[in-house]
């Protein structure tokens, strides 16, 4: 279980971005566009914005935070990679 004060905190630390807390499945997810080879966000042409990547894609991935003795895992490696 994460707190509300922690979650208020919390932001995707791949984008930045807001992050939706799934209590039963006690995950964090953020539903912006990310590339589904290294996870970082993708701009709106469907290409990723990290320079060593710089791959296309045309299907960008969700990012699912695991939760670990309430402690949310903000890796990007450690994400699963969600079809949005
Ligand atoms: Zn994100
Ligand atoms: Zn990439």
């Amino acid at each position: 279980m994460v707190s509300k004060e922690l979650l208020d905190i919390l932001a995707c630390p791949s984008c930045k971005g807001d992050l939706s807390y799934d209590a039963e499945r006690d995950t964090l997810t953020c539903r912006a566009k990310h590339c589904p080879y290294c996870g970082m966000p993708v701009d709106e042409k469907g290409v990723c914005t990290d320079a060593e990547c710089g791959k296309t894609t045309s299907a960008p991935v969700g990012l699912e935070y695991r939760v670990e003795e309430d402690i949310p895992i903000m890796l990007i490696d450690e994400a699963k990679k969600l079809p949005l």
